[in-house]
């Protein structure tokens, strides 16, 4: 499987965005996020056309930067004309400190404290998606007393099963997210944000799971918010005029995952809208998707050295078995996802990308944990010193990495047209010790 620029080149080496992966390891270090510039561009791209294209109201892209965001990822989207999600205080002055225009900043959070209340309204970020009552009592407050109306959306739990990991499915009955549409609390909340002076309600928002290779549940989601939004008009008098449809479609992490691809996904998701807005006799609001993963997950390649390598046989039910297991120089600090989610990677050998695979991997992490980060994987003979490249792990990479171990974290780069440039810098065993702090009583 070889995704956006990647390609194996004339030396038999992997090669993403033109520049060569062994180069890459050889100028940055390992472990090493690859970023593909213009496999990012074109999945911003694709979304804001297919939208163009297939709906017929107004629509925005929003990008999900939970999934990847730093000072330069801000920009790039920026430059797409995406549309920027964000949903922590830290997150937020990321991308305020990016200068990314505050009206297209959307602020998420199922627990947003006073505090990043104040820095969304101080900054007049675009919207507020308001997650729960106490919140939205605590918004209506806080910009009462600096005199201003909030722009908010109503974050909705449409009550669906996404069929995903039960850690990143968000749109079920029993979850913390949201206000449930069936029991009546998204009514409430809806009816009390409409009656309060600080909060300027604009629409609905939800967002049912995510890493989604079958959309039809988003489909669901979708035919159900538009239901609510007639029972809202029914209700109250008022037509909210924006739905925002959250993110979830998934990627291929590996070459057996076939997810629809993003143009398949809006076009069948528009279709869903135009025929049950016209059902409901409602006008098109302004649609937003919140994509994440499906615009940085497949852009994204961590490069790792293999170490040791170490053959062991064991017996399961009389029978022998071998398993080899090839370590490599990272693992659980850079990518928790293979613990977290039982998520599944495939891998190419970068400095051999044009060998057939022949031999049975497991590749391990060097934590203190049984960090694999593949159970099982074919590829060309191992030697210590050899480069692994391990696919699709642009979202939730990163920004789930931790220093556990003490592990300085691994740098960022961002490849195009054969030149690398660092997004984020490697962490020094220094940095580790920022903030540190001896009690004095300990002191020497
Ligand atoms: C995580 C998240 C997204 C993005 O999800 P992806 O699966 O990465 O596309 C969008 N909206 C909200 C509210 C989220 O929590």
């Amino acid at each position: 499987m070889l995704l956006g620029t990647q390609r194996v080149n004339e030396f038999g080496h992997l090669e993403i965005g033109g520049c060569d992966t062994t180069k890459l390891v050889e100028e940055f270090g390992t472990p090493l996020y690859v970023l593909d510039e213009e496999y990012i561009r074109e999945n911003c791209r694709r979304y804001v056309d297919a939208l163009r294209n297939y709906y017929k109201g107004e629509s925005r892209v929003v990008y999900a930067g939970k999934a990847f965001l730093t000072l330069g990822m801000c920009r790039l989207v920026e430059q797409e004309g995406l549309w920027l999600d964000v949903s922590s205080g830290g997150e937020l002055y990321t991308a305020l400190k990016a200068d990314f225009p505050p009206e297209r900043i959307l602020m998420h959070g199922n627990n947003k404290s006073p505090e990043e209340l104040k820095l969304a309204i101080e900054n007049e970020v675009g919207r507020i998606v308001v997650d729960n009552l106490h919140e939205l009592e605590l918004l209506n407050t806080i910009a009462q007393e600096r005199g201003v109306r909030a722009n908010i959306l109503l974050r909705v739990t449409p009550g669906i099963d996404p069929h995903t990991h039960r850690f990143i499915a968000t749109g079920q009955v029993d979850t913390k997210f949201g206000l449930n549409l069936k029991n009546g609390s998204a009514m409430e909340g809806i009816r009390k944000a409409l009656s309060m002076n600080g909060v300027n309600l604009l629409g609905l928002h939800c967002h049912i799971g995510s890493q989604l290779l079958r959309i039809s549940p988003i489909l669901k989601a979708a035919e159900i918010m538009v239901e609510f939004l007639k029972e809202v008009k029914d209700q109250t008098g008022v037509e909210l005029r924006e739905l925002d449809l959250g993110g979830g479609l998934g990627i291929r992490y590996l070459s057996t995952h076939n997810p629809p691809s993003i143009e398949e996904f809006v076009q069948r998701l528009c279709a869903v809208m135009e025929k049950n807005l016209k059902r409901s006799g409602l006008s098109y609001p302004v649609l937003l998707l919140e994509p994440g993963r499906s615009i940085v997950g497949e852009a994204g390649t961590t490069l790792y050295k293999v170490g040791a390598i170490k053959e062991v046989t064991f017996s399961k039910n009389g029978k022998l078995f071998k398993r080899i297991y090839a370590m490599v120089d990272g693992g659980l600090s850079d990518n928790p996802r293979p613990q977290l989610y039982n998520a599944k990677y495939e891998a190419i050998v970068a400095n051999k990308a044009s060998q057939k695979g022949e031999v049975h991997y497991t590749i391990a992490g060097k934590h203190c944990e049984t960090d694999v980060l593949i159970w099982d994987v074919l590829l060309p003979p191992l030697e210590p010193g050899d480069i692994l490249a391990v696919l699709s792990t642009g979202a939730y990479n990163y920004s789930m990495a931790s220093n556990y171990n003490r592990f300085p974290r691994p740098a960022a780069v961002l490849v195009r047209n054969g030149k690398a440039e660092l997004l984020v810098k490697r962490e020094t065993y220094e940095d580790l010790l920022r903030f540190d702090v001896i009690p004095s009583h300990l002191q020497k």
